[in-house]
């Protein structure tokens, strides 16, 4: 960054074009970024940025549209915190358009489709629920479902001591119920919440059917957590949900479903985007819902990118076989590291002004920072998502550790289940494995984890004397950013090294 005729003459450090004209293919880590100069705090940090032409988030970070990240909870968490999610499509066209509705509807703070038993179920029902879900406050209604009569509330201090664990709930759960009417304010719920003494508060409609709870530990973590600012709002005043769709005939059919349920920004889920299918659906969409921002891919490379930028995408997903249960560049040997893959992409797409999504390889916030100054406006995760209270599926416990399956989605079980069309473009029927089946850590509730991370990005920036992306985009083109290719030796000094033990805490 410095400037003065001395430095230039001992020049020290090479700009991303000269690191990225090189024949080597880098990954994230393969590159450091060198300090900037600071004159402004972290907090005044700007993370602004596109997530298409029409669509600008507070946070630059999206949740991956895979069955195992995103579904309603995950989408709206997205939104709450200035991001989006883009709910998969691991499901049939109306499963999608319902979580994209749900998502749209639910409302920060509130569980809005609390578990429930009926009066029938046994204290060992809601023991399994504890060990699957976590919470042993659980609410009673007459048929065991969201919508029909709260008749009691069961707590651990119901059943600590209870050994006839078949004994049915109706013996055991409380009644004297304190709730409060559906639709009332956070503000207002959590001030009866906390005047109750109570664990749960149930919000009812006028013939005490269910409708949201509100949790007594959402409500104190909550309060722990560092402010989410403002979410991501849509024009029709609710969250900005995105969904992802395939490139076969049968998805014009899933696209319109989509549409009706007010779905703000569709994304094409393909492996190797650059076909003719894509741009055809792209032009489709285009031009039968024009206020819908579509965004393509995925591409790596620039010869990829301008087919798609050309049929009309308003953004680009960049990223080929760079996820972390991913096995494309294995089984099909092609794709890029993904830090050469979204500089030289973004190089292109930003003089077109098309944004770009760094989709994939993303595990820590340093991460994030790079692919922001290498040309990215916005992050895809996955697995950096797949561990959060939001994340589909349950916790389990392997080895004293909780966890939560993620699976990639070109993996035999996720195929198995239909995501097939993301990795047979064509007619094909033999199913070949894109990805893997694993677990991931618990990372607690995206509600805490994104300011969190935020927070170390705008960091990030403040060290590299950016104040934001469009700082970063800027200092980008005109070489004023400068970095350098690590050796082993010195990724390896990068991280934590010559210690016995040690523990990685994050925030
Ligand atoms: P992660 O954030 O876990 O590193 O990567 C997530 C990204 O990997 C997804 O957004 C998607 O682009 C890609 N992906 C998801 N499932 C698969 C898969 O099974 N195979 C491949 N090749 N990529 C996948």
């Amino acid at each position: 960054m410095a400037q003065n005729g001395i430095v230039r003459e001992f020049r020290d450090g090479w700009t991303a074009a000269e690191i990225f004209s090189r024949e080597f293919s880098y990954t994230y880590d393969d590159i450091i970024m060198h300090p900037g100069y600071i004159d402004f705090p972290a907090d005044a940090v700007d993370l602004n940025s596109r997530l298409t032409k029409n669509i600008i988030l507070r946070t630059p970070c999206v949740s991956s549209p895979m069955d195992t990240v995103t579904e309603a909870p995950m989408a709206a968490a997205m939104a709450a915190v200035g991001g989006i999610g883009f709910i998969h499509y691991n499901n049939t066209p109306q499963e999608q358009a319902n979580l994209v509705k749900k998502a749209k509807s639910q409302r920060v703070g509130f569980v809005s489709d609390p578990v429930c038993l009926s009066p029938s179920a046994t204290v060992s029902d809601v023991d399994g629920l504890k060990n699957r879900k976590g919470f042993s406050s659980v609410l009673i209604t007459e048929d065991g479902t969201i919508g029909s009569k709260l008749v009691g509330i069961v707590t651990s201090r119901d059943i600590d001591f209870l050994s006839d664990r078949m004994t049915e709930v109706r013996e055991v759960m409380s009644v004297d119920l304190i709730t409060a009417p559906a639709g009332i304010s956070l503000e207002e719920a959590s001030g009866i919440l906390i005047k109750s003494k109570k664990s749960l508060l149930p919000l009812v409609g006028e013939s005490g059917e269910v409708v949201e709870l509100l949790c007594r530990t959402d409500l104190k973590r909550r309060l722990a957590y560092p402010k989410s600012g403002v979410p991501s709002v849509g024009k029709d005043g609710r969250f900005l949900v995105g969904a992802a769709v395939g490139t076969r005939e049968s998805d014009k059919q899933r696209l319109g479903l989509l549409v009706e349920a007010g779905v703000n920004v569709v994304i094409f889920d393909s492996a190797q985007g650059n076909s003719s299918y894509q741009k055809e659906m792209i032009s489709y969409a285009k031009k039968i819902y024009p206020d819908i921002d579509v965004i393509g891919g995925n591409v790596a490379s620039s010869h990829q990118a301008i087919n798609l930028i050309e049929a009309g995408a308003d953004a680009l997903r960049v990223g080929m076989g760079s996820g972390s249960i991913c096995t494309t560049q294995e089984v099909c040997a092609v794709g890029r590291g993904q830090a050469t893959a979204v500089f030289q992409v973004s190089r292109l797409a930003n003089s077109l002004a098309v944004p770009v999504i760094a989709d994939g390889g993303i595990s820590n916030s340093g991460h994030i920072v790079k692919a922001l100054t290498l040309g990215a406006s916005t992050v895809m995760m996955g697995s950096f998502l797949a561990g959060t209270d939001e994340a589909p599926g349950d916790f389990f416990y392997q080895d004293g550790r909780r966890l939560k399956n993620y699976r990639g989605m070109g993996s035999l079980e996720a195929q198995a289940k239909g995501s097939d069309t993301r990795y047979l473009g064509d007619k094909s029927q033999m199913r070949i494995a894109q990805g893997v089946s694993g677990t991931v850590a618990d990372k607690g509730s995206v509600l805490r984890l994104i300011p969190f991370t935020m927070h170390a990005v705008k960091q990030g920036f403040q060290d590299l004397g950016l104040r934001s992306v469009a700082a970063a985009r800027s200092a980008l083109s005109s070489g004023n950013i400068t970095m350098e290719v690590r050796t082993g030796a010195a990724q390896k000094e990068g991280g934590v090294h010559g210690l016995v033990s040690y523990e990685k805490r994050h925030f």
